[in-house]
């Protein structure tokens, strides 16, 4: 798929979610959120719904949390230009409260369909809802800040997972705001082991895409790995121990 394609192919699924009714939360929103960013990139942040500015806006992480994690993103050297930004729901839940879980369910499919079309080398996830997504089963007191194989059913078989605490907990809990920028240090060097975890395996004919464009020259950066076949990184994915890094971090 070239990236005209899946540009595309991102911009029919937004126009799907800006007037999707599948769940209650249609009814007070603004303007849904599909997400932005490049098509060309190996790394999707995911967080985990809208809040009031992103909700006028149309755009993620546009608010508070979404100056912080610009922050974050240029403490490693990357913007937001060169990545893919995303929620777990789409429109905003009133008052900013969770999401419920049939509203996670009913809006699932789209960012399974984005992470399917952006096939990443690696998902941030912002937050316990979208760690949950990619990590089922892990506490975010334990493995923030460390990398793991994303759950094969998230849309993203051949990524590593990277848990982040959500930003803005940290404009709630001042001390957490020093975690995500020590944590944010390790994303790069989860590219990297990404990266190495997708080479190592045969690329199928017919999978393969061409090179991406680099998300940032300066090192650690984003530069284009080879590409492989999902199916069977997901398989080195699932043999590859994730413990074996949390020294790292
Ligand atoms: N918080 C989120 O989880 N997502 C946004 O887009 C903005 C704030
Ligand atoms: Fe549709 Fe998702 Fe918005 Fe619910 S949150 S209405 S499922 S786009």
């Amino acid at each position: 798929m070239t990236d005209a394609v899946r540009q595309a192919a991102l911009e029919a699924i937004g126009a799907e979610v800006a007037k999707c009714t599948r769940c209650r939360l249609h009814e007070n929103r603004t303007r849904a959120v599909p997400g932005e960013g490049t098509a060309a990139t190996e790394v999707v942040f995911v967080g985990e719904g809208p809040g009031v500015n992103e909700d006028r806006q149309g755009r993620p992480f546009v608010g508070q949390a979404g100056s912080l994690l610009d922050e974050l993103l240029a403490s490693v050297l990357w913007s937001r230009d060169e990545v893919f930004i995303t929620n777990v729901v789409k429109c905003r839940p009133p008052g900013n409260r969770d999401p419920e879980p049939d509203e996670i369910a009913a809006c699932a499919p789209y960012l399974t369909r984005q992470l399917e079309v952006l096939d990443p080398a690696l998902v941030v996830t912002l937050g316990r809802f979208s760690m949950a997504r990619f990590s089922p089963g892990s506490r975010i007191g334990q493995v923030h800040g460390t990398y793991r194989a994303a759950d094969a059913t998230s849309g993203a078989p051949a990524a590593l997972t990277f848990a982040m605490y959500h930003p803005a907990a940290a404009l709630h809990q001042g001390s957490l705001k020093q975690t995500l920028f020590t944590d944010m240090q390790g994303v790069p060097k989860a590219l990297t082991e990404a990266r190495a975890l997708r080479a190592s395996l045969p690329a199928s004919a017919g999978t393969a895409v061409p090179n991406r464009p680099p998300v940032s020259a300066e090192p650690p950066s984003l530069t284009p790995g080879p590409e492989t076949a999902p199916d069977s990184v997901a398989e080195a994915a699932a043999e590859f121990d994730p413990t074996a890094q949390l020294d790292l971090f």
